[in-house]
């Protein structure tokens, strides 16, 4: 088999956690697999790099910040290999440029759009372990790029895409993916198998234990794909297709997301063409608008609300005080202390009820809710920050999802 294995930064945080992970790749490679391994940079590390810059300004030059930040899987991808050779297992590591891995130029949140496999194929033809710095690509032009935080789960999916590998495999530091943040639920479950479009909306309203556009990739071009501890030895969680026994389930899990932010703008004209004004320059600077509430007032003009992941808040906020002067807007103003709980499940499409238990859970909280959003098979609700730990675990409870509970036929 062609095994994709990616690690994150807590799995190879050290030199003995990276020797732990190079035993488990030699135990796959001595059974007779083909491996490529996808690393993330050392813990903590992508953090620190940022924070360097941010000292200097603090917005620096996204090229740059690219340059500076792509560097942490450099180095794991590189002592990763180190360590394989060491334990007698001839390795050798590449860097996106190297493969290539093609990207647009969309610099810190960059998307793949073409890997060349032969590099990586002839490595394992020759018996070698190929390591994959994870995270980051190249223009045609030869800037180094990177996918956004999180972004090596991707580099590992799309990898195992184009070599058209037998399986996938995230190594992390939980046992799989839980019914909830296993972090702020104690008693949250793992889930044994999930479909890959429960895990899109779960990756998708903030369960980063999978990077969304991962999870998008393995779907459409169906990947099998694991999720599973680097730390001990335990099944896992299967992302697949859906299954009959999936639809039973009404709710698979609670997500929350604090990476959010709300932009208003007030009193536009209503009238065609509007939105398009207002989301056309977001959209051109590669911001993803999530939410977006319209109100139409007595006097024919609108109110306009929405929601953009947090770390672009700024810069959304100044484009569309820019847009808000050429529409003559009464006022433009946000908020970046909100959070947005959701509750993901197939068994949604079928079965009503989940949105009034909701929002009676959150009420007997004394938790307002200031935006909601659907999805066929997904409910989110946007909440002050403050309350999301206590909104996740009530939400948890309320759907009793530490235990497996199928819907009742109904006759
Ligand atoms: P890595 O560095 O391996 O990429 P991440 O920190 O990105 O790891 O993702 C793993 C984390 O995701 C876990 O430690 C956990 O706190 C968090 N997480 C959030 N939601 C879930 C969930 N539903 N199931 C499992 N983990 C989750
Ligand atoms: N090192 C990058 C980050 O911290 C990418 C990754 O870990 O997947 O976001
Ligand atoms: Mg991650």
């Amino acid at each position: 088999m062609l095994i994709v294995q990616k690690y994150g930064g807590t799995s190879v945080a050290n030199l003995e956690r990276m020797r732990a992970v190079a035993e488990r790749i030699i135990k796959y490679k001595k059974e007779g697999h083909d491996i490529v391994v996808v690393v993330s940079a050392m813990a903590g590390e992508t953090d620190r790099l940022i924070h360097l810059a941010k000292q200097i300004i603090s917005n620096p030059p996204p090229r740059e910040l690219d340059l500076l930040i792509s560097t942490g899987e450099q180095i794991s991808s590189a002592l990763l290999s180190i360590m394989l050779y060491s334990l007698g297992y001839p390795s050798i590591s590449f860097l996106g440029f190297q493969i290539p891995i093609y990207t647009t130029d969309l610099f810190n949140k960059a998307r793949i759009k073409e890997i060349k496999g032969e590099k990586i194929k002839n490595e394992l033809y020759q018996g070698k372990i190929v390591v994959v710095a994870g995270f980051q690509g190249v223009t045609e032009k030869g800037d180094i790029t990177t996918l956004g935080r999180g972004g090596s789960d991707t580099t590992a999916v799309a990898l195992a895409a184009a070599l058209k590998a037998d399986l996938c495999e995230i190594y992390t530091d939980v046992e799989g993916v839980y019914t909830a943040d296993p972090r702020i639920v104690r008693n949250a479950r793992k889930l044994k198998k999930i479909s890959y479009e429960e895990m899109l909306e779960m990756a998708s309203s903030g369960a980063k234990v999978l990077e969304m556009r991962s999870v998008e990739l393995a779907m459409i071009y169906k990947v099998p794909l694991i999720v599973k501890s680097s730390f001990i030895n335990s099944e896992g969680t299967l992302i697949t297709e859906e299954d009959e026994e999936m639809e039973k389930v009404l709710v698979s899990g609670i997500t929350y997301s604090r990476n959010e932010a709300r932009i208003s703008i007030y009193g536009v004209p209503d009238r065609p063409g509007v939105a398009a004004q207002i989301f056309g320059p977001i959209g051109e600077n590669g911001i993803i608008v999530d939410m977006i509430i319209q109100t139409a007032r007595p006097d024919g003009k609108a109110d306009l609300s929405f929601t953009v992941p947090r770390t672009d808040y700024k810069q959304t906020l100044e484009i569309i005080k820019e847009v808000g002067k050429t529409l003559g807007a009464e006022k433009v103003e946000g908020d970046d202390k909100i959070a947005k709980v959701s509750i993901v499940g197939a068994g949604m499409r079928t079965h009503s009820g989940v949105a009034t238990k909701m929002f009676s859970t959150l009420a007997k909280h004394n938790i307002n809710i200031m935006m909601i959003s659907t999805s066929e098979i997904k409910l989110s609700c946007v909440i002050d920050e403050k309350y999301t730990e206590l909104a996740v675990r009530a939400l948890h409870e309320a759907f009793q999802l530490e235990n497996e509970v199928y819907i009742k036929e109904e006759n």
